[in-house]
């Protein structure tokens, strides 16, 4: 238990030699299914903490299922193509653009993403292992397949006779850096706040200038036209003989010095000419046009429009027919007929175009602006818009199908529900090209007669290439459908999330085997993180919901993320990243299992290690126990035996019911997937177990021979344990493993906890069994804290303690308190009348206000009040009301303070299900039962120091000038030497003993 990772190790073996997870499949094959789909992890660079967390929940969910029956596939996903890998690729080889890659050599490079692909699958499956993943992990999935790729090419099919899919030719989202478009769902919420330099810009017109606000100065040289809101008011502003229009709203802030010399609505400014200044080959006249998305909020009510540049100018450009300017090429350049500007990096041109202006003395004012603005989700830079072929699948038909289909799905948290549907109803059309190498190859193959040819298949190729892939696949020439010229594919490959998205057909052979696709379609439960809503879940329902007409699952199991211990975002390239490896080692899979399983999935996780030690601790407790029981079940060849039921020891009964009540509550808690309240009720039963049954049953292991308390202790004890390995085997599969294996030494069992069965709760009659238990354990931990009042160690036995209780049943369990509190016997009170007076203080800090001078009047009221009165107020909950000359002043718990004062020779407390009384009284006996006590404890650690055996017979000599706790002594020896395991006991010579006891005045020694 020390080093964890070192017992899993060896199980993780034992595992492999058995191939458990085969075995586990097998035993329940041709039963009830339960089919779950793993969300395709990138196979793309070693696994941090933030993949355990889901990997967990999968694990434990799958494990729990096996233990109930299920026939399951155990299959795990490796996401292999698209962006991630080739920018990971791309930094190991040096390579900085899609140029160099080019001059790499495509094939190359490719090879060089599948072997990355290949190492990174290899290295998460090991790390899942140790994580305790049980996968079938011979058959994972990998998404760069051809079996995977001929599946997205059959729903790409699909859509195209559908006529959902189209060539757009429109401004996107575009990251320079990694030279492709970027679609929505990707960039939703990559999103910084960021400071740009934004302009005022005056373009020449009429007898002075039209001002212009923008935000992306380099855009200006693209500009094509200037918006206006027809319905706003403009004005002309006049400033030592200079004249500016804009919105007459600026009167009263930008351009308050100025004198307005004019009034209209924008509807009389459109269609009118002004300048544009800058000197490209993009000379034509610009006017102003009308657009009511020009607001008030921003800027100058005058918007510069770049057609090229941004989605709402295209659109608003392509209804008036106005030019369409492209501005940029893949890295972010000006292409050529933008004169100075042609070849310079767009954020040079943001610095080029403020000093032309200011050149120029077109430029009103810079200043700096903050906003939200996207960058790419992969590589962080900020994205620009450029006019891009991609290609689309409508959303329109599709959306209504997917928002009914979705209905049927259970999310949880049930909130996703809604997110996801606010997702369908606002998504866009899914473009699902990017102008990248390594990824899916986009089966469009374009005529030059008009015609799109698109592949539904591999077996549509002419001849199969190499690979399905880049540069082999574009080789392969195949003929236009309708004019039989032979065409090329276009270069685009496909978004990643096809690649994901596929896989509920692609994993089960839809078209190759459409039966066996039909048994385990849809899935009964996935699990992802919550932003899987607008990837995975998505593409996952398009997919589904377009082949199939139903979603392809039934039940989603969402998370947050994981932050470092102060709640920053772990990046993978920050400094702040935990990789997974450490932490095992470090800590091993379980007590990392137990620290996910235990955060609530609703907020993000602040991965702290320091938090371990808690869940270290039951760990530990629930361990410690089985070692409890197996130190004595060797020494006495114990043998569990089946047709064992308690019968008449109280402890031994309570273990049993609470052990159904736990089953009972972990069975729902797993078929619900309550992971917190699980954790919850392992660490309380723990708990329990271990400090209050083993704890209180421990006297009776230590009797030499089998009594039937003992066996009945002994049967008890290892039921409980077999039980919790079965029902906590999916949290722990380590450790439970561990202890099963040590318990199927005293029983029947199977090869591996894994192969149990989930136990069935019994019915227990017994229902009272439990509160009284309870009741029983408030009262001495409450005794305890009483003792420690009263300076009253344990070890001391007190004369008497007394009871005054409501439930009467209570008295039954009147053995277990009095061992524990350490009491020669146990009183039930009628009444506590005799044993307590009541006083009431006034709390004067809430009464003196409302009091004034008639304190006196409420401390005489006080000193006349009867004990009875105040005691039915304070021990039997009934009103009390003073009279203060006719004012009635209610008594509670915040305007007085009760204070119990005990009789003299004992001390009491009080709580809502009775009073616990403790006599301060030791007699001499007593006080030598205490020693006799203190003294077997320094016997017992005197056997640990010299590494005695447990069974192990010893003589002890002993010798004390007290002669009455000598007497004593003799009087208890065949019971020390039972306690003590001692073969006989003598007196020693004066001065002798290896251990000497100032504070019993005692010294002894151990002979063997
Ligand atoms: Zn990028
Ligand atoms: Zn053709």
């Amino acid at each position: 238990m020390n080093n964890p990772s070192v017992h899993e190790t060896k199980v993780l073996e034992f595992w492999d030699e058995l191939d458990l997870v085969t075995k586990v499949m097998e035993k329940n094959r041709g039963k009830k299914k339960f089919s779950f789909f793993d969300g395709p992890v990138t196979a793309n660079n070693a696994l941090g903490v933030h993949h355990a967390w889901g990997r967990t929940y999968k694990d434990v969910v799958q494990r729990y299922k096996a233990l109930k029956g299920y026939d399951q596939r155990f299959q795990n996903g490796f996401d292999c193509q698209g962006l991630w890998v080739e920018v990971e690729v791309e930094k190991s080889l040096n390579l900085d653009s899609k140029q160099e890659i080019l001059d790499f050599k495509l094939d190359r490079f490719s090879d060089a993403c599948k072997d990355r692909v290949d190492t990174y699958s290899q290295i998460q499956t090991e790390q899942s292992r140790h994580l305790g993943q049980m996968m079938d992990w011979k058959n994972s999935y990998y998404t760069h397949t051809d079996q995977n790729i001929t599946h997205i090419w059959y729903f790409l099919k699909e859509c195209h006779k559908r006529g959902w899919l189209y060539r757009g030719h429109h401004p996107m989202p575009w990251c320079w850096r990694c030279g492709t478009s970027l679609s929505s769902h990707e960039q939703a919420d990559s999103y910084r706040e960021i400071t740009h330099t934004a302009l005022y810009v005056k373009f020449p017109f009429r007898d002075g200038f039209l001002l212009v606000w923008t935000t992306t100065p380099w855009t200006l040289p693209a500009n094509v036209a200037v918006a206006v809101n027809p319905e706003f008011e403009y004005a002309a502003f006049e400033l030592n003989g200079e004249m500016l229009y804009a919105g007459s709203w600026l009167g009263d802030t930008l351009l308050k010095k100025y004198s307005v010399q004019g009034t209209f609505t924008g509807k009389k400014l459109v269609g009118e000419g002004y300048f544009y200044p800058f000197e490209t080959d993009h000379q034509f006249p610009r006017i102003l046009i009308a657009w009511n998305e020009v607001n008030m909020e921003e800027g100058t009510g005058l918007v510069h429009m770049a057609t090229g540049c941004g989605l709402e100018d295209y659109l608003r450009g392509k209804e008036l027919d106005l030019t369409i300017l492209h501005a940029l090429d893949e890295s972010g350049h000006y292409i050529e007929g933008y004169q100075e500007f042609s070849g310079k990096f767009y954020a040079e041109v943001n610095l080029m175009v403020a000093q032309f202006l200011s050149r120029n003395d077109l430029l009103f004012k810079e200043e700096m602006y903050t906003h939200r603005y996207p960058v790419c989700w992969r590589c962080k830079e900020e994205l620009v818009y450029r006019l891009v072929d991609e290609w689309f699948l409508s959303s329109e038909e599709v959306r209504p199908l997917l928002l009914e289909a979705s209905e049927s799905v259970v999310w949880g948290p049930p909130y996703l529900k809604k997110q996801f549907k606010n997702w369908l109803e606002n998504m866009g059309d899914w473009c699902v090209s990017r102008k990248r190498f390594w990824g899916l190859p986009l089966p469009f193959y374009p005529c030059d007669c008009g015609h799109l040819t698109v592949l539904g298949s591999r077996d549509d190729l002419s001849s199969l290439p190499q690979e399905l892939h880049r540069p082999w696949v574009d080789k392969v020439v195949v003929n236009c459908e309708k004019c039989g010229q032979p065409v090329k594919r276009v270069r685009d490959v496909g978004d990643c999330w096809l690649d994901a998205g596929v896989m509920s057909f692609s994993t089960l052979n839809y078209l190759g085997n459409y039966e066996y696709w039909q048994e385990w379609y849809p899935a009964d439960f996935v699990c992802e993180m919550r932003e899987q809503t607008r990837l995975w879940f998505y593409s996952m329902m398009y997919m589904g919901v377009t082949l199939t007409g139903r979603p392809p699952f039934k039940y989603v199991y969402s998370y947050e993320k994981v932050d470092d211990k102060d709640g920053n975002p772990l990046h993978k390239s920050g400094k702040n990243v935990i990789w997974l490896d450490e932490v095992l080692n470090d800590t091993g899979a379980d007590v990392l299992r137990a620290l996910y399983l235990s955060q609530s999935r609703k907020r993000n996780m602040r991965f702290d290690l320091k938090r371990v030690d808690f869940h270290v601790k039951t760990l530990k407790q629930f361990y410690n126990s089985v070692k409890f029981l197996v130190t004595y079940a060797d020494l006495d060849a114990f043998q569990f035996d089946e047709e064992f039921r308690v019968r008449d020891n109280l402890l031994d009964k309570w273990m049993n019911v609470r052990l159904q009540q736990f089953v009972e509550r972990a069975d729902r808690l797993y078929s619900s997937y309550q992971f917190v309240e699980l954790m919850t009720e392992f660490t309380e039963f723990v708990e329990e177990l271990s400090n209050w049954y083993v704890r209180r049953s421990r006297r009776k292991f230590w009797v030499e021979d089998m009594s039937h308390e003992k066996g009945s202790a002994m049967n008890t004890l290892f039921l409980v344990l077999k039980t919790l390995a079965v029902v906590v085997a999916p949290m722990f599969p380590f450790l439970s493993e561990v202890v099963y294996q040590k318990l199927k030494n005293y029983a029947h069992g199977e090869v591996s906890v894994h192969l149990e069965k989930f136990p069935k709760p019994l019915q227990t009659t017994d229902s009272k069994l439990l509160p009284l238990m309870n009741m029983t354990r408030e009262f001495t931990s409450l005794g305890l804290q009483l003792r420690q009042s009263m300076h009253k160690k344990v070890k001391y036995p007190l004369k008497e303690c007394l009871l005054f209780v409501s439930e009467p049943s209570l008295y039954e369990f009147t053995g277990l308190i009095k061992e524990e509190l350490n009491v020669e016997r146990i009183r039930f009170l009628d009444s506590l009348d005799w044993y307590v007076k009541i006083e009431l203080k006034p709390n004067y800090r809430l009464l003196g206000a409302k009091l004034g001078n008639r304190t006196k009047l409420l401390k005489r009221t006080l000193q006349l009040l009867s004990q009875s009165k105040m005691k039915d107020y304070a021990l039997r909950g009934k009103k009390l009301s003073l009279d203060l000359n006719g004012e009635v002043l209610e008594v509670n718990s915040e305007n007085f303070t009760t204070v119990f004062h005990w009789r003299a020779g004992y001390r009491g407390v009080t709580s809502p299900f009775g009073s616990l009384l403790l006599s301060e009284a030791e007699s001499s006996d007593l006080v030598y039962e205490g020693k006799y006590r203190e003294f077997l404890r320094y016997v017992q650690l005197e056997r640990k120091k010299l590494n005695l055996e447990i069974s192990e017979l010893v003589e002890m000599r002993f010798n004390t000038p007290d002669k009455s706790f000598e007497d004593f002594l003799w009087k208890k020896e065949s019971r020390m030497r039972s306690d003590a395991r001692l073969s006989r006991i003598r007196k020693l010579e004066v001065n002798t003993g290896d251990v000497v006891l100032d504070t019993l005045n005692l010294e002894f020694s151990l002979f063997n």
